[in-house]
């Protein structure tokens, strides 16, 4: 995918690698309130990212932890997986 492509956190967490390394959309907001990424456009009420910015990010992060991020310790997704089931 184009670096310059814009992607909302939906949408860049459904792709690899980030699917891969288990990024939640959650995570990517958090970024955005951390300042890491900035949003470059917004669609409706969603922020979007430049593609290469959220690769970026999604590196520095990881090596920084030196572990794969964990969406399954996101308690976001945790109550949204919650409120399906119930
Ligand atoms: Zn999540």
């Amino acid at each position: 995918m184009n670096l310059d492509a814009q992607v909302s956190a939906r949408e860049a967490a459904g792709y690899p690698p980030l699917r891969t390394y288990g990024v939640c959309r959650h995570l990517i907001g958090m970024w955005k309130r951390l300042g890491k990424l900035i949003p470059v456009g917004q669609r409706g009420r969603s922020p979007l990212y430049r593609w290469g910015d959220v690769l970026r990010v999604e590196r520095d992060t990881r090596l920084r932890a030196g572990k794969s991020h964990r969406s399954a310790e996101c308690r976001s997704c945790e109550r949204a997986s919650e409120r399906c089931a119930a």
